[in-house]
């Protein structure tokens, strides 16, 4: 506050004022007083000369010779010195006789004047005393011009002395003055200064993002005025700020919650934003990426060509880019102009590596269908040629060619219902509307239709578990094509002699069903890939067996429409064991038309 300039300006020009003021009223009261202290003392000595004019009139009118001495008497009693000029210039009489004048004094101002008949003042330097003298003379006698006139001189020192007096008064008045008011100049400068300084304090914490500081001006005048104009201004400032916060706030919310990934340059190529998507994209290091150049930190060719011809072209560039990092993801982007002529662009990135891989994968399912149809349908072709072409002469040929055409016949529309199977299941969000299922009951009624099946090939069939009524949460129908699956893959693939065994299980929440055999079993490598579409392990068995290679692929669907889940355990030459897991229905749920269960 002490250093402020402005307060030392005020303070300057306070003083400099007080001093411009006093200096001049000084010096016109110096003269004033002078001037009247002067004119007092001649008026003084006129009126002394007025007085002793008459006293020495019959003196003069005589031509006495005692006018030397009476003379000398008077300038003893008043103590001026006194002398007598006559009309002619001559001195008659003078009190000093030290310094009697013999020269002619007709042409003195003063002489002349009371020759006229008007008494008058004179200053001069006397030669005869080497000093300033104040001369008064008067006429003696009413006669005009006058026999003689008296004249009494008075040193100047006295009018000095006078007049130094006053100077030393009016010096002493005016150092206090200027005492005063470098005193009050101070203490003003700084009352008006103070405000000032801490709106400047205020306005500097404004700088630094201080928004809180107020000066709460209390002044009504211009200055306090101008405190609550900058209160009223950071109370503004503080609720902008608030607001283009939380709209940042909200912004990147809204961007980290995106699952495109997005990335924003300023026309330079420096990164102004990069969201968490594209942060898991392209792994940017531990340095926060704003503020670096996009070349620094992405180093795909691709991105850095669509932004640069995008910059300089000012419109909307797509492009793919195949990421080199090992996954193989695809992205497609598309980078945007933002802002004006020198604005940036914003590229956002869209992860379409699954709707490729979903391609890829309807590519091979249409192949695999195809191949899988055209090879009973060649076999089908190929014996009904060979019939018409007189293959039919023989009966017992013919006989065999047509039930080769009919198993092929039979493969076909096994595989054509399985993909309508797969089809139906794909084509709805929700293909089974849920319920509590009696398991047991769906288990006896699949191994019903196998029976013939399991006695042919001399198995043994177990069911163990829970024998009472099992419910689980799903669709008859469905669970249904699950269990008939698995009992078909498990009697197919388990050779002659060989034991299934049927478990139901679980725990409160969920529902296990288990069917496990002692067949060939699934290598390790094939375990993960047996529930793809016409994923075999020995394709020419399941051929012979009459498998379309999608019965696993069809349960797995099923399994999942139901909310549920499958695993499998393998091992080659011992067996295999496939557990479905199904939510549990609640018994209170039990519809009374449920199926009952078999015996
Ligand atoms: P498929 O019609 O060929 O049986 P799946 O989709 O039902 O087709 O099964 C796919 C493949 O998984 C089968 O070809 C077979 O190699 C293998 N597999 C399935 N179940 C068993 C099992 N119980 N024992 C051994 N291998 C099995």
């Amino acid at each position: 506050m002490l250093r402020s300039p402005i307060l030392w300006k005020l303070f300057a020009t306070y003083v400099a004022l007080g001093a411009v003021c006093l200096v001049g009223a000084g010096y016109a009261t110096n003269r004033i007083l002078v001037d009247s202290a002067r004119r007092e003392v001649e008026h003084g000595l006129i009126e002394r000369a007025r007085a002793l004019a008459p006293t020495l009139e019959r003196d003069v009118i005589g031509d006495s010779p005692d006018l030397e001495a009476r003379v000398r008497d008077l300038a003893r009693t008043i103590g001026d010195r006194i002398t007598v000029i006559r009309a002619d210039g001559t001195v008659i009489a003078e009190s000093d006789r030290d310094l009697f004048e013999v020269g002619n004094h007709s042409n003195r101002p003063e002489f002349i004047a009371a020759m006229r008949g008007t008494p008058d003042t004179a200053m001069r330097h006397s030669a005869t005393v080497g000093r300033d003298l104040l001369y008064a003379a008067v006429p003696i006698g009413a006669a005009i011009p006058p026999l003689a006139v008296l004249r009494l001189a008075l040193p100047l020192e006295i009018v000095s002395s006078n007049a130094a007096h006053i100077r030393d008064v009016l010096l002493w008045a005016g150092s206090l003055g200027l005492l005063a008011a470098v005193v009050l100049g101070f203490v003003v400068a700084r009352r008006l200064t103070r405000p000032l300084a801490e709106m400047t304090e205020v306005a500097r914490r404004y700088t630094v993002g201080d928004l809180a500081s107020r000066v709460r001006a209390s002044s009504r005048d211009e200055i306090g005025e101008l405190g609550r104009a900058l209160d009223l201004m950071g109370e503004e400032l503080e609720r902008k700020i608030q607001t283009v916060e939380r709209d940042r706030e909200e912004t990147r919310a809204l961007l980290s919650a995106m699952i495109e990934g997005v990335i924003a340059v300023d026309g330079d190529e420096r990164i102004i934003l990069v969201n968490a998507a594209a942060r898991e994209i392209f792994p940017l290091g531990g340095t926060p990426p704003e503020g670096r150049s996009l070349t620094d930190a992405i180093r795909n060719e691709p991105v850095l060509r669509a932004v640069t011809a995008t910059l300089r072209e000012r419109r909307s560039h797509a492009f793919e880019v195949t990421l080199l990092d090992g996954s193989g993801r695809v992205l497609e982007a598309q980078a945007t102009p933002i802002g004006g002529a020198r604005g940036g662009c914003v590229v956002v990135f869209h992860d379409i590596s699954r709707l490729r891989r979903l391609e890829d994968v309807r590519r091979d399912f249409v192949a695999n269908v195809s191949h899988e149809l055209r090879t009973p349908l060649t076999s089908v072709m190929g014996y009904v040629e060979t019939l018409l072409a007189g293959g039919m002469v023989d009966g017992e040929t013919s006989r065999t060619f047509l039930r080769k055409i009919a198993s092929n016949a039979e493969r076909l529309h096994a595989l054509i219902t399985d993909l309508l199977s797969l089809s139906r299941l794909e084509s709805q969000a929700e293909p089974y509307r849920l319920a509590p299922v009696r398991v047991n009951a769906v288990v006896e009624k699949s191994l019903g239709s196998f029976r013939d099946r399991i006695a042919a090939k001399s198995m043994t069939l177990e069911v163990l578990g829970e024998r009472d009524d099992v419910l689980a949460l799903a669709d008859e129908g469905g669970l249904r094509q699950v269990v008939d699956n698995l009992l078909d893959n498990a009697i197919k693939y388990t050779p002659d002699g060989g034991r299934i065994t049927v478990e139901i299980g679980g725990d409160e929440r969920n529902v296990t069903l288990a069917v496990k055999d002692t067949g060939v079993g699934i290598p390790a490598p094939d375990l993960p890939r047996i529930f793809e579409r016409f994923y075999r392990v020995d394709r020419a068995r399941s051929r012979e067996l009459g498998g379309t290679g999608l019965g696993l692929a069809i349960v797995k669907h099923v399994v999942q429409a139901l909310h549920g889940t499958i695993e499998v355990a393998s091992e080659p030459g011992r067996g295999s064991r496939f557990v479905v897991t199904l939510p549990r229905a609640s018994g209170a749920s039990l519809p009374s038309n449920l199926p009952a269960t078999q015996p």
